[in-house]
């Protein structure tokens, strides 16, 4: 389980008598955070750190420790925070500041100045505060009485988001071919998304996958159509085409688990040795956690698995998706969401068909795929766009909707929303930005996931909400 270091600053003027009730108020506090945060992280406690040595010796340990996520700092009483400029510069982890007391309450009737000294965390985190910032230390602050449930929820989400940054620090990426030709937000640049957020983004050729066909048995392949019978109705005769994407299936699991990837891309315009674009293979891939962008699109591919990650304890689904199509009704603007191919099952409202059909791209067999009605709830969609000096995250919220009539010639799955806080601002501010059509989708993860992501790895952030304004 991912964890986090508790740690909590004083100094050695205050007497052994005022450390042992910092140790044990400071104890107390990661326990309960600990079992408030249940199978999201495991919260650790650390000896209070009293010197610039114990703290270097904490951060150097939490930054070694491959099951450290990140850091939540206290101070409980003051510390002063010349002493953490060592530390701090060593520190690789996410950090979340929390600016909280051991009591909620004043005792009007008892408190004379050696409560003070004791609790006076409104006095000492503003000098650790301070010295975060004069650093430059991008971390998560968040105030108040540790066990209402407001702060618990927010450090639950820091869990998750520092958990998300642990997994994209060593995320591979494997690119089937390369970005689809002519297409430029799909691009960008790879060394500098390794260097920001961990990805090792490299190029296989599709005859990497194709000769692992080979080895793949009748057996496994029926194995897996049995697999598909119990979750998906069969609404194609076509048996052949569905076989052939089970076949993907197997080598792309084998592809992934061999090489420790944790999202792929392919194109349609690479497709040696494959007879259909793969379509339900994708879908199934996705539906297993493994982050997907069509065309060659390691942003979104990368950001899909990230964000996985992200939402991997909550409800909800997440994955990839494209803007597609309008609805311009006045008043009741709809986006209709979908892909070729690829959209995953995660978003399916209804149970999956496996339909065959000609895809008019790509020049290959009919592809199976997975078609089906989405999801409806709150959500966001976010885009990865590289500005040339700068990554540019992209955030709208929306509302999925059912779908207002049946589309029953739509040979793909579907999603439809609506835009905050209108369309036309939402859709202008999303131009404006130079968002891009290739997204992910989630009602796992939302607003507050994104923020503090795009805060936590210093990329700058667009956030389309209920507040944004027309730009016009
Ligand atoms: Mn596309």
């Amino acid at each position: 389980m991912d964890k986090l270091y508790f740690i909590t600053g004083s100094q050695d003027l205050y007497g052994e008598e005022t450390l042992v009730k910092v140790a044990e108020d400071s104890r107390s506090m990661a326990e309960y955070l600990d079992k408030a945060l249940g199978d999201v992280a495991e919260v650790i406690w650390k000896p209070t750190v009293l010197n610039s040595d114990q703290i270097i010796k904490v951060c150097t340990q939490a930054s070694a420790d491959q099951e450290c996520v990140g850091v939540i700092t206290w101070m409980h009483t003051f510390s002063p925070a010349k002493m953490w400029i060592k530390g701090l510069q060593i520190l690789n982890k996410p950090m979340l500041h929390l600016h909280t007391q051991a009591n909620e309450r004043l005792p009007y009737d008892k408190i004379d100045m050696d409560f003070m000294n004791l609790n006076q965390s409104a006095h000492g985190d503003r000098e650790f505060g301070f010295i975060c910032t004069r650093l430059g230390i991008a971390r998560e602050v968040v105030a108040g009485y540790y066990e209402h449930p407001e702060v618990v929820s927010r450090i639950r989400r820091f869990a998750e988001v520092a958990g998300a940054i642990a997994f994209s620090r060593n995320l591979k990426v494997a690119m089937f071919g390369n970005n689809m030709r002519e297409v430029a937000v799909t691009d960008g640049d790879r060394v500098e998304s390794q260097i920001r957020y961990g990805w090792e983004v490299n190029y296989h050729p599709i005859g990497d996958l194709v000769k692992l066909f080979d080895e793949i048995t009748d057996e496994q392949i029926d194995a897996r159509i049995g697999e598909y019978r119990d979750l998906y109705d069969f609404a194609s005769d076509d048996i052949s085409s569905v076989k052939e994407q089970a076949k993907y299936e197997i080598a792309l699991d084998r592809f992934v688990t061999e090489g420790g990837f944790g999202a792929y891309t392919d194109t349609f315009q690479d497709l040696y040795g494959l007879k259909q674009l793969p379509g339900l293979a994708t879908q199934r891939m996705q539906g297993k956690g493994i982050g997907f962008g069509a065309e060659g699109d390691y942003k979104t591919a990368a950001l899909n698995a990230v964000l996985n990650r992200m939402g991997t304890k909550r409800d909800g689904a997440t994955g990839f998706m494209e803007d597609y199509t309008y609805d311009l009704t006045p008043g009741e603007e709809l986006v209709l969401g979908a892909h070729m191919l690829e959209v995953s099952p995660v978003f399916a409202a209804t149970k999956p068909k496996i339909e065959v059909h000609p895809l008019g791209i790509g020049n290959r067999e009919d592809p199976a795929r997975l078609v089906f009605d989405g999801i409806q709830g709150d959500g966001v969609v976010i885009c990865m766009v590289d500005l040339g000096d700068r990554f540019r995250l992209v955030c709208a919220k929306v509302k999925l909707v059912k779908q207002p009539h049946p589309m029953p010639q739509l040979p793909v799955a579907r999603l439809m929303w609506k835009l905050v806080p209108d369309f036309s601002t939402g859709t202008e501010a999303w131009l404006n930005a130079g968002g891009g059509h290739h997204t992910v989708l989630s009602t796992a993860i939302d607003a507050e996931h994104i923020r503090l992501f795009a805060k936590l790895t210093g990329t700058e952030l667009y956030m389309i909400d209920e507040n944004t304004v027309s730009g016009r």
